[in-house]
């Protein structure tokens, strides 16, 4: 594996500064800017477009350690630093391309799927990036570096892949959560997996503050999206998506952004597919916002000549709840080369978004019901030819967000009216109304 190679490097081209990946560093010494992880793009270039998708085709899904996992399975592309014994995987990606047929038709959309991120060993996309760096950790931890625990802030699902990965490695894992801001099922899953759980009297960005001072000042590691290493992880929903519709492209992605960690990937993504080959052209991308948390949105309203954190309102979509999200520069960098659009939802669009497509099988969590909302908006108007190829990506598992869900059914959610509410009818033990009750919903029962 040591044929291929990669660093960290400032973000700034005229910077250009390089750093080992075993450093502890998550941004430049020289200018403070973000870092990237950079691969020798000539090294790779050693196999030829088809051996690259014989290779990640022949992994895919199958049992040789570790890369039967999709993000493992692209290694060379990914972290060809860790060696195959110190990786921690829980066979990440791979996750379902769901062809949302019956939604589709609702719309006059045909080529319409649905990346079923959630479905995933912690229930949301993060674990593909912490799988990379707690591997990271767990090398340096073996190569004699000094590191006591890893730490992360988050909005809830970082938390969940962060206890998970850590306890499955043996590592300390201290997640420092906004009291009262997670759902019941993001806060029991670090618990459950032992790591330590601080709940502050703050917001989001009030614990990334925290939890970057933390870090700075000791040499305790920091799991944010800051730290490139999950964007690398990150960065295979892309190459995944090309694979699944054997290495060709879609028109469009539309993605829930919040801290804008997940946009930069997918965009990473396409752009080392094109570099080495894989592909010819590139999809358009869309970052979908809550408006109660739109920075980005108004910065590209303003043709992202200015950008300014907001502080971020409540919203449904928890886990974008974010008013100054850490990627910025990356995630409008790729938004530019994309020719990318962002549009922001309501939370009555956002919720009954998520409601409407969960009656055609799926099981939307909020973040899901705003890419579907935005995508819903920008098929209205009319952005969308009948023919292109759309893909929403979906971050979460539903069951993660039950309060949501049954919120919304119960019609219970402030200013939403729950357009789809669908609640349990309450019946006696009684034949007949049960009968009575199946006749009035059912059509076409025969007497
Ligand atoms: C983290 C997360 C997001 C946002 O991803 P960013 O990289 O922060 O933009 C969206 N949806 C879910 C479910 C998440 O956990
Ligand atoms: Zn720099």
């Amino acid at each position: 594996m040591n044929e291929y190679r990669a660093w960290f490097q400032c973000l700034d081209d005229e910077c250009g500064e390089e750093y080992n990946l075993d450093e502890v560093i998550y941004r430049c010494r020289k200018c403070d800017n973000l870092l990237e992880v950079v691969h020798d793009i000539n090294l790779l270039h050693k196999r030829t477009p088809q051996e690259w998708k014989a290779l990640f085709d022949d992994r895919y899904r199958r049992q040789v350690w570790p890369y039967g996992s999709s993000v493992w399975g692209k290694k060379e592309w990914v972290c060809p630093y860790v060696e195959d014994k110190n990786v921690v995987s829980m066979y990440e990606g791979a996750t379902n391309l769901f062809w949302a047929e019956r939604f589709g038709k609702q719309i006059k959309i045909e080529d319409l799927w649905i990346k079923m991120c959630g479905n995933s060993h912690t229930g949301s996309f993060k674990d593909l990036g912490m799988t990379v760096l707690v591997s990271v950790v767990k090398q340096m931890i073996a190569d004699g570096k000094k590191i006591p625990a890893v730490a992360c802030a988050s909005t809830g699902d970082t938390s969940a892949a962060l206890a998970a990965y850590c306890a499955s490695a043996g590592i300390p894992a201290v997640v420092v959560l906004p009291k009262d801001k997670v759902s019941v099922a993001q806060l029991v899953q670090p618990i459950s997996n032992g790591a330590l759980v601080l709940s502050i009297d703050t917001d989001f960005d009030g614990c990334m503050e925290m939890v970057q001072k933390i870090t700075t000042e000791h040499n305790i590691y920091l799991a944010n999206s800051i730290n490139s290493l999950r964007i690398e992880g990150q960065k295979t929903i892309s190459i995944e998506l090309c694979q699944q519709f054997d290495w060709e492209v879609p028109d469009w992605v539309i993605i829930p952004g919040g801290n804008l960690g997940n946009i930069s990937a997918l965009g990473k993504g396409f752009l080392i597919m094109l570099e080495l080959g894989l592909i010819d052209r590139l999809p358009r991308l869309v970052c979908a916002q809550a408006r109660n948390a739109n920075p980005l949105y108004l910065s590209y309203l303003k043709g992202f000549k200015e950008f300014h954190p907001v502080k971020a309102k409540k919203t449904l979509a928890s886990a974008i709840q974010i008013g100054n999200p850490v990627s910025v520069n990356k995630a409008i960098k790729i938004l530019k080369m994309f020719d990318g659009i962002v549009e922001q939802a309501s939370e009555e669009e956002l919720s009954d978004s998520a409601a409407l497509v969960d009656r055609t099988g799926t099981f939307n969590c909020p973040h899901t019901g705003v890419a579907i909302a935005v995508f819903l908006k920008l098929n209205q108007r009319r952005l969308f030819k009948p023919n292109d190829r759309i893909i929403l990506v979906s971050t979460a598992h539903g069951l993660k967000f039950v309060e949501f869900k049954i919120g919304y059914h119960r019609d219970e959610i402030k200013g939403v009216s729950s357009k789809y509410a669908n609640m349990p009818i309450e019946l006696p033990n009684d034949y007949k109304a049960v009968k009575d009750a199946i006749f009035n919903r059912i059509e076409n029962l025969e007497n």
